[in-house]
């Protein structure tokens, strides 16, 4: 094993965050580099690299991550709309080898994303 990437550090409470939303699947907290009013980073508390790291037996994890989004953007009053990104490999700018999902809302979003 590799050294724990900095999500990991979070669900294991080794680095701060601010914790929004956890069950014993997932994890929502504020990004620390906000891109909106709202700007969450919602992980599996499954140590999965990345969408290309998905496998079979995740389907019901990742189901289980977009309920729990659905519910946070709708505790959170985004009513008026709001946007989940996932960023895969290099090009797409994945940073942290963790899979997550930015929730984004709070402002109208441009499309197409950069
Ligand atoms: P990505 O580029 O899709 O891998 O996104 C990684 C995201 O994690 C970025 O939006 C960062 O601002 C965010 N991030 C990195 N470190 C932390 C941290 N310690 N707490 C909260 N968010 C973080």
């Amino acid at each position: 094993m590799g050294e724990p990437t900095i999500f990991k550090k979070i669900i294991d409470r080794e680095i701060p965050a601010t914790i929004v939303y956890e069950d014993d699947l997932c994890l929502a907290f504020e990004d620390i580099n906000p891109r909106a009013p709202t700007h969450l980073i919602v992980i599996p508390k499954k140590e999965i690299a990345s969408v290309d790291d998905i496998c079979e037996e995740d389907e019901a994890l990742i189901g289980h991550l977009f309920v729990a989004m659905r519910k946070i953007a709708a505790d959170l009053g985004l009513g008026d709309g709001y946007r989940v990104v996932t960023n895969n490999g290099p090009n797409a700018g994945q940073e942290v080898m963790h899979i997550h999902f930015h929730l984004l809302g709070g402002r109208k979003m441009t499309w197409p994303p950069g």
